[in-house]
């Protein structure tokens, strides 16, 4: 197979040896000297050379993200000047959108057709909608019941923000995490995933270019155990934003026990994704496989528990099974591919290991499960995986795999399925397919999670709030509803007597 990389994405950023990191308003090396690979998944091959951050780095972040705060231009902004810079931002995400579409693919392994249709566009587009919040932080005017008293709030940026993010959606997760925070004048250290650190630091050079003030972005590549594990510690950051395993959050609370700093948390799932029998069983399996299998799986809300009314069962699960094992797996450069490798060794070796252990517990695969060979066995690639004769208690239907592997479960009651999709400890997302509007309503109040999606899966916008119930975390993203985790409110008493 010949695979076109354009030279967008040879440009002079990946050329660079090695990547820099971003503080103050300089490109500069690690502390240390030190540096990481960054792979392409769709080869295991080396991409790049990235400098890793550490403790001092983050130090140094933290420091020029504080002065900036406290003085030089960003404290005087306007609101309307910080939403422009905000505008000014997606303008050149636009501009450089192929090369950042054609980094993405490569350093994630996502097919490129997402990269370009979704993970671009969308990340130009959270900028904008928080470009128009800059100008729309109102506080209150309060009639309190003390006589000539004026009574207001303000609502003011709660500082310096640590965020962490993950691997699945690079750019995007940046922009949901930058675009409020800096619409709300905090500023941020933001540290990427070891994974996948390039599009987050290309971001950096139009953050730059969009002439945002030194220090307000601080951008430090390196791993979890240190570059995060410091940012989370840090007694001068006031909050930290993570997104993350479930497992991961719970450290990252611990961490911000030094100066209690305010943490917002959007952690793993385990989301049920219903099929109804007078659903529109075509469009469900089109809207089950997109449930699971796009982005290779590796979505928080994936829809990894199927449950299938036990009438319409064996027609669905045999439209899945087919439907998945046509998918076409390739290079994510490759504009045919359908589904690409996951992110790394470690995450297959993860899914494989999940995969072995549901047919342990006895569930048989209808499709998939194993990895495919030929021109792709250098990648880290999985077929999409169907599992069949699954019951509730085994692993495989409790746990988060994040990956291509869904697992069927026939139900009889409406009740029934409502108690057993709630029986998780994760409530992030879930789906429901019906053309009964009874049934819709019910399902939307009984299911406890923070996104119900009805005849439809896996939909996000910029004004949708989106976050988790129980442990898939706390504080919403997107929306107005994500300001409150940016801003504090201050509450004014003027006595006009
Ligand atoms: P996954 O298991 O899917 O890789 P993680 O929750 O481990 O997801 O990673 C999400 C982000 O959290 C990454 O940026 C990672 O580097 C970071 N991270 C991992 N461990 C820690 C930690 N102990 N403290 C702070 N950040 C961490």
């Amino acid at each position: 197979m010949t695979v076109n990389i354009t030279e967008s994405a040879q440009s002079a950023f990946i050329q660079q040896q090695p990547i820099k990191m971003l503080i103050g308003g300089q490109w500069v090396e690690s502390a240390s000297g030190k540096t990481f690979d960054t792979i392409n998944p769709s080869t295991g091959s080396v991409l790049a050379k990235v400098a890793e951050g550490d403790s001092e780095d983050i130090n140094r972040a933290v420091a020029a993200a504080r002065k900036a705060f406290e003085s030089g231009p960003w404290p005087k902004l306007t609101p309307s000047q910080r939403g422009r810079l905000l505008w000014k931002l997606a303008d050149l995400i636009e501009q450089h959108a192929e090369e950042l579409a054609q980094l993405e693919t490569l350093d994630n392994g996502k097919p490129i057709r997402y990269s370009r249709g979704g993970d671009v566009p969308l990340t130009a587009d959270h900028f904008r909608y928080f470009a128009g919040w800059a100008t729309k932080l109102e506080g209150d005017t309060i009639p309190v019941s003390i006589p000539n008293m004026l009574t207001y709030t303000l609502r003011e940026p709660v500082g310096v923000v640590g965020q962490i993010i993950p691997w699945n959606f690079p750019l995007q997760m940046a922009s949901w995490k930058l675009a409020p925070a800096l619409a709300c004048g905090n500023t941020v250290i933001l540290k990427p995933a070891e994974q996948t650190p390039l599009t987050a630091l290309r971001l950096g050079e139009l953050i730059c270019e969009a002439g945002f003030p030194e220090g307000v972005v601080n951008i430090i590549p390196g791993f979890g155990e240190t570059a995060g594990a410091a940012l989370a510690a840090h007694l001068d950051v006031d909050k930290i934003a993570f997104t993350g395993s479930t497992e991961v959050g719970r450290k990252i609370l611990h961490a911000s026990e030094g100066n209690l700093k305010k943490v917002t948390l959007e952690l793993g799932g385990k989301s049920p994704n219903i099929i109804f029998p007078d659903a529109d069983l075509k469009y469900a399996v089109r809207g089950a496989m997109n449930a699971i299998f796009f982005n290779q799986g590796q979505v928080c809300t994936a829809g990894s528990r199927l449950f299938v009314h036990a009438s319409v069962y064996d027609q669905v699960v045999s439209g899945l099974t087919g439907a998945a094992s046509k998918m076409k797996l390739g290079q994510g450069i490759d504009p045919a591919t359908e589904l690409g490798p996951l992110v790394s060794h470690e995450q297959l070796e993860r899914v494989t290991s999940y995969i072995a252990t549901g047919k342990r517990e006895g569930a048989a695969t209808t499709t998939g499960g194993e990895r495919p060979g030929d021109e792709l066995a250098q990648g880290y690639f999985m077929q999409p995986t169907v599992f069949d004769q699954v019951r509730d208690d085994m692993t495989i239907a409790r746990e988060e795999i994040f990956g291509p592997v869904v697992v069927a479960l026939p139900f009889e009651e409406i009740e029934e399925v409502a108690a057993r999709a709630n029986s998780s400890i994760y409530g992030l997302a879930a789906g429901v397919w019906t053309s009964d509007v009874k049934k819709v309503h019910k399902m939307a109040a009984s299911l406890k999670a923070g996104v119900i999606w009805v005849n439809t899966y896996n939909q996000f916008d910029a004004a949708a709030p989106f976050g988790g119930y129980k442990q898939s975390g706390y504080g919403r993203e997107m929306g107005h509803a994500v300001l409150d985790a940016y801003t504090q409110t201050k509450t004014v008493w003027v006595n006009l007597r």
